[in-house]
């Protein structure tokens, strides 16, 4: 019997038209694009199915709201399809793959995201490669966790950045390996996949939670950020230099942390570097962030540090608890 994926096309590039006011997404165009693909229709296609949500999004106006319609339409129709393809744009396509990996726990099945740089109704468009790609990986049902498939490599959700704004090569996972090599065949690296066994998929909505996130540079004015920075932040990821290091004569910053910190906000400490690990007190500049009660990132990406603060403080668990679990593991975000 052949395998059933489902389609869930968001917005972005890949079905947009062009308009008087740029490109933009609209309804219907993009089932009518891929009815007529002959990849979609051939015997080696799974059956599929396809759900435009409505309205259909520029990826930049992506919200928590939309993160939670997405997992609320994969886990009404989980039972009834082998795997998921999620149509989204690439500007925040990092952060949604993110964010679908904690609302998502239990996934025993695919999730992948894909899109385009360039329109699927225009010529040299990269949309039909990454989509039949992501629906033939949805189908085999071997990565069962939330991926990104793009131009030809399959990556850790979690894990991906979007590296460029005008290559057809436009993500990477720099801090994980990829899931698999796809070339002729799709040839998956087990010892990089997620081999979960959970009792079933469970779904925690996303709450609006208030988060910040600040990108050190040198000669950075903290004390300009003090009355941003307050408890009316619940989780701020800051983006230090290399190995999580800030200016150290940054004599303000650390009382403002150390404010936060008591006043309840969760400041998680990430890396500029697209590759490598924080590592708080390996040097002096980083030693007073982490005695100021800041947390460590460790590898994640700062799209997955935003996401896991708004899971976490989802959950109605106490702060503590909330910094304890910002430094674990949850789902293959980060190497602890
Ligand atoms: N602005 C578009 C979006 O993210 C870009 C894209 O899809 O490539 O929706």
């Amino acid at each position: 019997m052949k395998k059933r994926v489902l389609i869930i096309y968001t917005g972005g590039t890949i079905g947009m038209k062009k308009t008087d006011k740029g490109y933009a997404p609209v309804s219907g165009f993009l089932g009518d694009a891929i009815s007529s693909l002959a990849d979609m229709k051939s015997d080696g296609a799974p059956e599929w199915d396809l759900y435009e949500m409505s309205p259909l999004l520029d990826s930049s106006d992506v919200t928590v709201k939309e993160w939670n319609k997405i997992a609320a339409v994969i886990c009404d129709n989980y039972d009834k399809y082998d795997g998921f393809v999620v149509l989204h744009g690439t500007d925040t396509m990092a952060y949604t793959a993110s964010a679908l990996s904690f609302i998502l726990d239990g996934l025993d099945k695919p999730v992948v995201l894909t899109g385009s740089q360039i329109p699927l109704s225009e010529i040299r468009s990269d949309g039909k490669d990454n989509l039949v790609t992501s629906l033939l990986v949805a189908a085999d049902g071997v990565a069962n966790e939330v991926c990104l498939c793009f131009s030809g490599k399959l990556l850790r959700g979690n894990r991906a950045v979007k590296m460029s704004a005008d290559h057809l090569v436009a993500f990477d996972s720099p801090n994980y390996p990829h899931l698999a090599d796809i070339g002729i065949t799709i040839k998956y690296h087990q010892s990089a996949l997620r081999h979960y066994k959970g009792d079933g998929l469970k779904m925690t909505p996303l709450s609006e939670v208030p988060i910040g996130v600040l990108k050190v540079f040198p000669g950075i004015q903290f004390g300009l950020f003090e009355t941003i920075m307050t408890e009316k932040l619940s989780g701020i990821v800051l983006e230090t230099f290399g190995a999580g290091n800030i200016p150290s004569d940054s004599g303000a910053l650390i009382p403002i942390i150390s404010h936060a910190f008591e006043s309840g906000s969760v400041v998680t400490v990430c890396s500029q570097c697209p590759s490598g690990t924080v590592s708080l007190g390996a040097y002096e500049t980083s030693s007073a962030l982490k005695a100021a009660g800041a947390v460590s990132g460790f590898d994640m990406t700062t799209e997955a540090a935003v996401a896991k603060l708004y899971y976490l403080f989802s959950l109605g668990i106490g702060v503590d608890e909330i910094k304890l679990r910002m430094e674990q593991n949850l789902r293959g975000e980060m190497t602890v």
